[in-house]
């Protein structure tokens, strides 16, 4: 069975500020979609309300997951139906190693119905499927045993997101800017490495602002936001025309949408993300 997720007619608030105001989208697996935009426009605030983030407020609309309430489950949920988020900010997790986080996360998802406490997969599988998965994506071994992006560059971090990514297989995964922060030969290391686990078996929303990251996941479509809407849809076409000449000519095309941008960017109480430790 293709799985589907479904985003319909998504209005979602932070701290009681409107960011995003009817966004609908359609995703199958083994689809990839690019969603672009400028800097504010609602591009993460909708890869966390497809999470579940608590500080992203859905006010009115609906995400399914097949035939599924996503809306209606916490994000661990969520994760263990397969839905994935690579963040753009991924959260350090200092004492835990990346392999007992990855073993503690693949059974999760693996087992859905697995109560805290029960069986872990297996040491000695969970062991040899890292190995590979690591082998496939060039990693050292040695990466798996520090902890979760404690003190991790901004390369490593985006590569631990991309180790999740593979171990966890997910349905339906939302890449937030898995490319800002790369050089040039990480961006086509990352790129390569998403079309390597990606494939057929997921659904990959890609948000982000170079062509690199497309390069090896041609998007079937290109959605471009702006104003908290989705203003535009396309193919790959669009994207290339978005990486080569920006965004003034949408900027000009939907002048609400625009004007809405702008409102949102003079906001200034900024809700933080990360729970206080
Ligand atoms: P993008 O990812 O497209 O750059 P975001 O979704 O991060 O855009 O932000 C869209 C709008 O929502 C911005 O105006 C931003 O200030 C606001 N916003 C997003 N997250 C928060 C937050 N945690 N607290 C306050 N405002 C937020
Ligand atoms: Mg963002």
């Amino acid at each position: 069975m293709t799985h589907q997720l479904r985003i319909e007619n998504l209005h979602v608030a932070v701290a009681g500020k409107p960011i995003l105001q009817g966004v609908n989208l359609s995703m199958n697996q083994g689809d990839t979609h690019a969603l672009m935009g400028p800097n504010g426009s609602g591009k993460s605030t909708l890869g966390m309300a497809i999470m579940g983030h608590p500080i992203y407020e859905v006010s009115e609309g609906s995400i399914f997951l097949d035939d599924q309430d996503l809306l209606a489950m916490a994000p661990d949920e969520r994760a263990r139906q397969g839905v994935f988020m690579a963040f753009q900010r991924p959260v350090a997790i200092p004492g835990v190693k990346m392999a007992d986080f990855l073993r503690h996360a693949t059974t999760n998802v693996r087992n859905p119905e697995r109560k805290e406490g029960e069986e872990l997969i297996p040491m000695a599988d969970f062991r040899r499927e890292l190995k590979d998965r690591m082998g496939q994506l060039q990693m050292e071994l040695e990466f798996a045993r520090r902890y979760v992006n404690d003190g991790f560059s901004g390369g490593e971090m985006k590569r631990a997101e991309i180790l999740q990514l593979a171990m966890l297989q997910p349905k339906f995964a939302v890449l937030d800017e898995t490319d800002s922060g790369l050089d040039a030969d990480a961006v086509r290391l990352a790129s390569e490495s998403i079309a390597a686990i990606g494939g057929e078996s997921m659904g990959l929303l890609i948000i982000t602002h170079h062509d690199k990251l497309l390069v090896h996941n041609p998007p079937d479509f290109t959605h471009v936001m702006l104003g908290g809407r989705i203003v535009e849809t396309g193919g790959p076409e669009l994207a290339r025309e978005l990486h080569g000449e920006g965004y003034q000519r949408i900027r000009d095309a939907y002048p609400e949408a625009e004007a809405e941008n702008q409102t949102m960017a003079e906001a200034d109480t900024l809700v933080a993300v990360e729970p206080e430790n």
